[in-house]
C-alpha cells in the first residue's frame, strides 16, 4: 500500500483528535442569566479545560436550573439535584437529594433499597401543599393589598392530575383556605365528591364543569344534599333543560353558574378554547336566553356564579387582565339583570414557565409570578365592580398546571449511547487504498482540502466518496468494511473542519408516549437533565430515543432552543446508572399517557421531607403495571395466557416460574434481577389459573419507611 495514503490518514487522524470536537456545545441563546450561561459556555467550549474546571454552579447555569426551578430545584454541591421541599422556607438540613432517593427506591433491598424497577416517579407532596399555600397566599396578599372587598377561595380541576393521593392532598392542604375541587366529567365528579365529604372544608366549591346529561346533573345536585357546595356550570345552553328537569325530579334547588365565551382571545396553542369562535360557553344572546328562561322559571336566584376559561397557559398578565375584565363586566350585567351572583370563576391558565426564561415568547413560557398573577385578577375584577357598583364577588379560580406540575420528577435511565467515530487505524487506512481509483481520487483531494482547510471543498468531496461508494456498493464492487471505513473518514474529516458532530444518541429506558405523551403530541417541552455528575462537565450533545419501535419515541428538542442536550459519557464499567429527570411534569402527562407498545406507567414513590438532618421518608412505593396488567388493559387474560403456554412446558418447573416472572414483571427493560415477586403478578407457577387481580401495592409494607441519606 502507498505510504501517502497511511500517513495522511493518520496524520489528519491524530490532529483532529486533539480538537475535542466533543467538548463543544452551542450556547443557548434563550437560556438565562445570559452572562452566566455565557460563562459556562465558554468554559465547555474552550477545548482543553478538564472536569476539574467544571462545578456544579457552572451545570446549573448550563441547565437554566434557577430558571426553571426555583424554589423547588437545585443543583447541591455534590453534584445532584435537590429538592427543597418547602420552596424558599426550607432549611438547610431539610434539602432532600434526588439521587439519593433514587438509590434507596431503586436499591436491591439487600442494600436497604426498595428494589423498585424503573422509571420512577417521585412525588413530593410537602411541594404540593407548599404550591396550594402559596396560591392562597398570592391571592390573600392581592386581596389585602388593594382592600378588595371578597375573598378568594379556588377550586382544584382534577382533570390536571386525578391520581387519589395528590387529589387527597391537595383537598387536605386547602382545607384551611376553603379550597375545593372541579371536576369535568362523571367520575370526576364522583372522586371529587367522595374526596371533599371525607375531607375538604364545608366552604369549598364543587364546580361541574364539562358536557352534562341527566345522570351528571342529578349526581351532582344529589351532592348538594351531601352538604358539598355544588355548582353546575351551564356549558350550553340546553343544560339548563336539563338541570330544570333533574331539580324537578329530584325535588333539590341547584345552584347554576355559566361558562361566558369570551371575546378576548389567546393566540397561544393552549388558546384554542378561547376567543368567539372557542369549543365552549355561552355567547351574549345564549346568555340573555338563558337569564330570561330562569326569570321565567322564578329561579333566577339559583344563578350564583360566572366562569370563563382563557385556555392553559395565559402567556402575560395584560391579556388576562383584558379577559379579567370583559368577564367582570359580564358578572356586572347578571348581577344588574337581577341573579344572586357570588362567584367569579376565572378558569384555569395560570402557567409554568418550562423553559425558564420568563418571557412569553413560546407556549414554553409565562411571563409573570404567582403573586403578579394574582394581583391582576384581584385588580381586573374589583375595578370593573367598582365601576358598576357592584359588590365585590368570591374570586375562583381552577388553577391546575400551577398547582400540581411541580410536585413530581420522573427519574429514567440512559442505558446505552451511540458511540462517536473512532480514529482511523491502519486496517481502516488499508481498506481505503482499497478503493476504485475515481474513489482514491476524491479521498486524495478530500485529503488536500482538508489540510489547507479548505472546508467547502472537502464537503464537496467528501459528499462525492460517499456517494460513489455507495453506488459502488449496490453494484457488489466494495464490501460492508469499505462502506464503514468511507463513513468513519469523512466524519473524522467533517469533525476536524470544525462541523458540530451530530449529536449521539442515548437510549432511555422510557416510552414517551406513556410518561410524556405531550412531548409527543403537542411538542411540549420540559425541563429534562442529568440528576447527578452536575459537578462533571456534560460534554457531550446526545437526543434521546425511547423503547417503542416508533420513530416519533424520541427527544429531540429541549427547553432554550436546544436540538439536543449536554450530557455526560455513560460509566464506563457496565452501562449502569446514569439517571435523567424530567421536571415539571405533574399536570396532564399522567392520564393522558398510552399504552403504545404496552409500555405501562412507572413506578411511584411518595417521599416527604422527615425531620432529622437531610432525612427524607418514603411514605408510598408501588411498582408500575407489570406485563399482565398492561395485557389486561388490552382485554387478553394473563392467567389463561399462562395456562395456555403452560401446556407446552416440558420441564419440571423452572420454565414455568421463568413465564410467571416475565407476566409478573414491568415491561421496562431490567438489568440484573427484578425484584418484584411472582405473587405480584396474580399468578405462579403452581397456580392453576386463578383469576388473582392486579398487583396491589403493599403499602404498609412501605408506610413510613425512613430513608436517612447522610
Ligand atoms: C383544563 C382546564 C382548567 C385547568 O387549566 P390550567 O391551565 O391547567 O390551570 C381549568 N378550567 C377548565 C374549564 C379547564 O378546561
Amino acid at each position: 500500500m502507498p505510504a501517502l495514503a497511511v500517513d495522511a490518514a493518520a496524520t489528519v487522524a491524530h490532529a483532529f483528535t486533539t480538537c475535542d470536537a466533543a467538548a463543544r456545545f452551542p450556547a443557548a441563546p434563550l437560556f438565562a442569566p445570559a452572562a452566566v450561561v455565557a460563562a459556562a459556555a465558554a468554559a465547555a467550549d474552550k477545548p482543553d479545560v478538564g472536569a476539574a474546571a467544571w462545578s456544579a454552579d457552572l451545570s446549573s447555569a448550563l441547565y437554566n436550573v434557577d430558571g426553571w426551578g426555583a424554589p423547588y430545584f437545585f443543583v447541591n454541591d455534590d453534584g445532584d439535584i435537590a429538592v427543597r421541599p418547602h420552596g424558599a422556607a426550607t432549611l438547610p438540613g431539610q434539602e432532600i437529594d434526588l439521587a439519593k432517593v433514587v438509590a434507596r427506591a431503586a436499591g436491591p433491598s439487600a442494600g436497604g433499597g426498595l428494589g423498585l424497577p424503573l422509571p420512577l416517579l417521585v412525588r413530593f407532596p410537602d411541594v404540593l401543599r407548599h404550591r396550594v399555600e402559596s396560591l392562597n397566599a398570592a391571592f390573600d396578599y392581592a386581596v389585602r393589598s388593594t382592600g378588595y372587598g371578597g375573598r378568594y377561595q379556588g377550586v382544584y380541576p382534577v382533570k390536571c392530575n386525578q391520581d387519589r393521593y395528590v387529589v387527597e392532598d391537595i383537598v387536605e392542604f386547602g382545607a384551611p383556605f376553603g379550597f375545593g375541587l372541579e371536576a369535568g366529567s362523571k367520575p370526576e365528579l364522583l372522586l371529587t365528591m367522595s374526596c371533599l365529604v371525607a375531607r375538604g372544608s364545608p366552604d369549598a366549591l364543587l364546580v361541574c364543569n364539562g358536557y352534562k346529561d341527566l345522570e351528571y346533573v342529578s349526581l351532582a345536585l344529589i351532592a348538594r344534599t351531601m352538604g358539598l357546595n355544588t355548582v353546575i356550570v351551564l356549558e350550553q345552553e340546553e343544560e339548563l333543560d336539563i338541570v330544570v328537569e333533574a331539580s324537578r325530579r329530584l325535588d333539590i334547588r341547584p345552584v347554576v353558574g355559566m361558562r361566558a365565551k369570551l371575546r378576548t382571545k389567546h393566540a397561544g396553542h393552549f388558546g384554542a378554547t378561547s376567543g368567539e369562535k372557542g369549543k365552549f360557553g355561552l355567547n351574549a344572546a345564549q346568555i340573555l336566553s338563558v337569564v330570561s328562561k330562569l326569570k321565567a322559571l322564578g329561579m333566577l336566584d339559583c344563578l350564583q356564579l360566572l366562569h370563563f376559561h382563557i385556555g392553559s397557559q395565559i402567556p402575560t398578565t395584560a391579556l388576562l387582565a383584558d379577559g379579567v375584565g370583559e368577564a367582570a363586566q359580564i358578572y356586572c350585567e347578571l348581577a344588574r339583570m337581577g341573579a344572586a351572583m357570588r362567584v367569579i370563576d376565572v378558569g384555569g391558565g395560570l402557567g409554568i414557565d418550562y423553559d425558564g426564561t420568563h418571557s412569553a415568547q413560546t407556549d414554553m413560557s409565562v411571563a409573570y409570578s404567582l403573586e403578579e398573577y394574582a394581583a391582576a385578577v384581584v385588580a381586573a375584577v374589583g375595578r370593573v365592580c367598582d365601576r358598576k357598583g357592584v359588590q365585590h364577588p368570591v374570586i375562583c379560580s381552577e388553577s391546575g398546571r400551577a398547582l400540581v406540575s411541580h410536585h413530581s420528577v420522573l427519574v429514567f435511565e440512559a442505558f446505552s449511547a451511540s458511540a462517536p467515530a473512532a480514529n482511523i487505524d491502519s486496517a481502516t487506512a488499508y481498506l481505503l487504498d482499497e478503493l476504485t481509483d475515481d474513489c482514491r481520487n476524491d479521498y486524495r483531494n478530500l485529503m488536500a482540502a482538508a489540510v489547507r482547510g479548505d472546508f467547502e471543498t472537502c464537503a464537496l468531496y467528501a459528499d462525492q466518496l460517499k456517494r460513489r461508494c455507495a453506488e459502488q456498493f449496490k453494484e457488489g464492487v466494495l464490501g460492508l468494511e469499505h462502506l464503514a471505513a468511507v463513513d468513519g473518514l469523512c466524519e473524522i474529516v467533517a469533525r476536524g473542519m470544525g462541523v458540530a458532530e451530530r449529536p449521539r444518541t442515548y437510549n432511555i429506558n422510557l416510552s414517551v408516549f406513556t410518561s410524556l405523551p405531550d412531548m409527543w403530541a403537542i411538542e411540549q417541552q420540559f425541563p429534562i437533565i442529568p440528576i447527578q455528575r452536575l459537578q462533571e462537565r456534560p460534554a457531550i450533545d446526545g437526543i434521546l430515543s425511547d423503547l417503542t419501535c416508533d420513530s416519533d419515541g424520541k427527544v429531540d428538542q429541549f427547553i432554550g432552543g436546544r436540538h439536543s442536550l449536554p450530557l455526560h459519557e455513560l460509566p464506563s464499567h457496565g452501562t449502569r446508572g446514569y439517571y435523567l429527570g424530567m421536571f415539571l411534569g405533574g399536570a396532564y402527562q399522567e392520564a393522558l399517557g398510552g399504552l403504545h407498545n404496552l409500555f405501562g406507567g412507572p413506578s411511584v414513590v411518595r417521599v416527604s421531607q422527615s425531620d432529622g438532618p437531610h432525612c427524607f421518608a418514603v411514605t408510598r412505593a408501588a411498582p408500575g403495571p407489570s406485563c399482565a396488567d398492561v395485557l389486561r388493559a388490552m382485554q387478553h387474560e394473563p392467567e389463561v395466557m399462562f395456562e395456555v403456554l403452560k401446556q407446552r412446558i416440558t420441564d419440571d418447573g423452572a420454565t414455568a416460574a421463568a413465564l410467571a416472572r416475565a407476566f409478573g414483571a414491568m415491561p421496562y427493560l431490567s438489568f440484573g434481577g427484578s425484584e418484584v415477586s411472582l405473587e405480584s403478578s396474580g399468578m405462579s407457577s403452581d397456580s392453576e389459573g386463578s383469576a388473582a387481580g392486579a398487583a396491589e401495592d403493599d403499602d404498609d409494607e412501605w408506610e413510613f419507611m425512613r430513608g436517612l441519606t447522610v
